[in-house]
């Protein structure tokens, strides 16, 4: 049980491993980790470096470019005095209409061309690019120029600004890197946003004039837009900043040497831990601890990538862990709802089935199941709040057979568990003494309650749990109280000639689609030659192998625990075509064979009653032929199902009489009405004297003890001859009609009545 859950568990972590792999694949859950970076940048907040510092130009604030130009080449010229070693112009400078200003500002341009950095855009940007204007060639010619791109998020976020852009074949550096100081190989840099935008300098650049100049020597200035007109990016923890903070930031997180990232590593370490924990720990205890271990260390590396500057997705570890947190949930729940019976909080029949397919009971267990009679009747008198105890109880006498097995309850009359098979193991003593102990009465409150029990048991193997669950199911259903409480359908007979597996599979399925169908053969009274009545044969028609004589699968049925429902269904047919006849004006006698095992109890006599109302036929209209007397262990009981049915009207006719399974003993003791002849005798008629012997004296002790003689099995028209002056009464064979369906054999009343000569020779 152990193991087979651990895998289950381990399937989860597979499959969440899977899912949140894919899922990381397509970047699906990156508004996720925009959330998580974003609370990583409040968790810690590091100080820019100050060698960087932000001038700030507002554009709106002049009127005109020229104005604009010259006060840029008046910050140029105080930067260069004041000896800054790098300045970067980040704003596109245009043309004015003063050719002075123009050649002013370009003139200071050129003269610091050593340390002044102009910027463009290169690639074109998802958002921003159209909104970019660029420097006028007039400035930019003979002055180096750097990268101003990065790349925005559909947040309006920047997560990675790379090294360098091509451009026209040529390369520029990015900003950030321009002005790092550092030299370096990295190929991109994730600005670190611990870094707090806010300690970066800036300064306006109409407050330069105020700074002492000693306050930038040494250090990098960027001079960027920061009025109304400049382009703004979002910062998490800090708003929006102008596009020129977002390269200082880069420039800062490169001179702190983090910015890098790990991309599967961590999912790649988190989803093995996941899959070896699943695997490995067995016990609850130490599971649980290996799940909250699992989290804490997701939490410590969050805090650990941040305090680090390392850019890691959460997202697919945290949906691995929540994916796998919903698999195990939905097990959990199924095993605590699903697999429970409520009242009895006893495990239920798909606990069973999920038992043995998780291979708790293994093919050497043979499937037990319990039924409890006449529960309704026990519980019409019992108070709801003592139900459950009662069927507590019988399950705790259940499991003294084999102690520690679960014993599995459907909701309703039957109790299963698994037995363990030992060589040595008598099954059907073993279940015999254990009903003995669990069918003592039960004493709740005041009073003892009876508790009878029959049990059916399926020895096989091989066959899927649901079927053989079905066949202890049956077996119990079929087992009887009085005559066989103990019914094991063992692997013996299912080796054996009679059991076919495939066989029994495809009877299944036939009986629960209503497949088997019945066929009528005509008999004839044999004075007349009028038909009087018909057999129902049971048919099966199997869609591969054909039709499949009854004789077969009524054996089959027997062995199965199945022979009820089988009755059943062509008790129904048969009075279904009864009372179809009668309405058209017919009222044949119709014989429904029955096997004489089933007259232990009075389940045979109430499926006839509940049927003769249901379809108000004349009982008088019908027979059941019992097949098989000779298995009749007590008469006694079995006389008093006949005579509950008698009652009714209905009569009996003792089939195949004369031959092995129908003896004198049987005709004897039982109230027979009607004495069937076997075939065997009536086909040698004409070739043998003896035969001819034996049937005319079975007619006549038939006539003397007030019976009423049939002789099945006639081919030949002097066959009917003979046993027409032996004075048998009535007659069926293939010389008077095949069996027939329901239409022919209204047809063939229909030409009758007409009084026209019976053309009944058909096949
Ligand atoms: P049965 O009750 O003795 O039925 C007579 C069998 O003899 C039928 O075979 C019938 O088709 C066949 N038969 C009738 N006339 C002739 C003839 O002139 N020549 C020959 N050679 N055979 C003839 P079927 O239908 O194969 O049934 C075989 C047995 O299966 C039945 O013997 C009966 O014991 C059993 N059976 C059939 N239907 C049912 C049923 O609904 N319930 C039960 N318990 N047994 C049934
Ligand atoms: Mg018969
Ligand atoms: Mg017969």
């Amino acid at each position: 049980m152990r193991k087979l859950t651990s895998n289950i568990r381990l399937r989860h972590a597979v499959i969440a491993t899977l899912v949140a792999f894919v899922v990381g694949l397509v970047t699906l859950l990156r508004p996720l980790d925009i959330g998580v970076w974003t609370t990583q940048s409040k968790f810690f907040d590091h100080s820019a470096s100050g060698d960087i510092v932000f001038v700030e130009m507002d554009g709106s604030k002049f009127p005109s470019n020229s104005e604009q130009n010259d006060q840029l080449a008046e910050v140029l010229g105080r930067l260069a005095d004041s000896n800054a070693e790098t300045i970067v112009v980040d704003l596109p400078i245009k043309l004015s209409r003063s050719d002075r200003t123009n050649d002013d500002l370009r003139s200071v341009l050129q003269a610091n061309r050593n340390r002044v950095l102009l910027t463009r855009t290169v690639r074109s940007d998802f958002h921003d690019s159209e909104t970019y204007s660029e420097t006028d060639p007039f400035f930019t010619r003979g002055m180096p120029q750097v990268s101003r791109d990065y790349q925005t998020d559909f947040l309006g976020f920047v997560w990675d600004i790379g090294a360098r852009q091509s451009w026209d074949g040529a390369e520029l550096e990015s900003l950030s890197f321009a002005i790092a100081g550092e030299d370096t190989s990295r190929s991109f840099v994730l600005p670190d946003y611990t870094i707090d935008p806010a300690t970066i300098p800036r300064i306006s650049a109409l407050d330069l004039k105020r700074i002492p100049a000693t306050d930038l020597r040494g250090k990098t200035v960027v001079i960027g837009e920061a009025g109304p007109n400049s382009v703004l990016v979002k910062v998490p923890d800090a708003g929006i900043v102008p596009s020129s903070v977002i390269h200082i930031i880069g420039a800062e997180t490169l001179k702190r040497g983090t910015g890098y990232t790990a991309p599967w590593i961590v999912f790649a370490l988190f989803a093995i831990a996941l899959i070896a924990g699943a695997a490995k720990f067995k016990k609850d205890r130490a599971r649980r601890l290996f799940y909250c271990s699992w989290v804490a260390a997701l939490l410590v590396v969050f805090v650990l990538s941040a305090k680090f500057g390392i850019r890691i997705t959460f997202s697919e570890p945290a949906l691995l862990g929540a994916w796998y947190a919903m698999l195990r949930a939905i097990a959990r729940y199924k095993r605590r709802h699903v697999y429970i019976d409520n009242r009895t909080k006893l495990p239920n029949f798909a606990a069973l089935q999920r038992d043995v397919e998780n291979g708790d009971h293994g093919p050497s267990h043979a499937i037990v199941v319990a039924k409890i009679a006449r529960l309704d009747a026990m519980f019409a008198n019992l108070p709801q709040g003592e139900r459950a105890g009662y069927l507590r109880q019988i399950a705790s006498r259940l499991a003294l057979g084999d102690s520690g097995t679960a014993i599995y309850y459907d909701g309703g009359k039957y109790f299963a568990f698994a037995l363990k098979k030992t060589p040595d193991l008598d099954l059907q003593a073993h279940l015999e003494g254990l009903r003995a102990v669990a069918s003592q009465s039960i004493a709740t409150g005041d009073r003892a309650l009876d508790v009878s029990l029959t049990f059916g048991a399926d020895e096989g193997t091989g066959k899927p749990i649901a079927s053989r669950l079905s066949s202890a199911i049956a077996a119990a259903d079929q087992a009887r109280e009085a005559y066989r409480p103990v019914f094991v359908i063992s692997e013996l007979e299912e080796n054996g000639d009679t059991w076919d597996y495939s066989l029994q599979a495809r009877l299944e399925t036939a009986l629960s689609e209503d497949r088997i169908s019945i066929k009528l053969q005509p008999q004839v009274d044999l004075r007349t030659g009028m038909i009087e009545g018909a057999e129902a044969l049971a048919r099966w028609v199997d869609e591969e192998r054909g039709e499949i004589s009854p004789a077969r699968f009524i054996l089959q049925c027997e062995r199965a625990g199945r022979l009820d429902e089988l009755t059943k269904r062509v008790v129904l047919k048969s009075l279904r075509a009864a009372s179809m006849l009668g309405e058209h004006g017919h009222q044949p006698k119709i014989s429904i064979n029955v096997s004489a095992i089933q007259f232990v109890d009075n389940r045979i006599a109430d499926l006839f009653e509940e049927n003769l109302r249901k379809f108000e036929v004349d009982p008088a209209s019908l027979a059941i032929e019992v097949t098989e007397t000779a298995r009749i262990e007590d008469f006694r009981s079995a006389r008093d199902v006949f005579e509950e049915i008698r009652r009714t009207g209905i009569r009996f006719s003792m089939d195949d009489f004369g031959v092995e399974s129908a003896n004198l003993e049987a005709l004897f003791e039982l109230p027979f009405d009607e004495i069937k002849i076997d075939q065997m005798f009536v086909r040698q008629l004409a070739s043998s004297s003896r035969a001819r012997a034996i049937v005319s004296n079975v007619v006549r002790m038939a006539e003397e003890s007030e019976m009423h003689s049939v002789a099945e099995g006639i081919e030949d028209a002097e066959s009917y001859r003979l046993l027409r002056e032996m004075g048998c009464r009535t007659g069926q064979g293939f010389y008077i009609s095949r069996p027939l369906h329901l239409v022919e054999f209204r047809e063939i009343l229909v030409l009758q009545n007409d009084s026209l000569r019976p053309k009944i020779q058909q096949g």
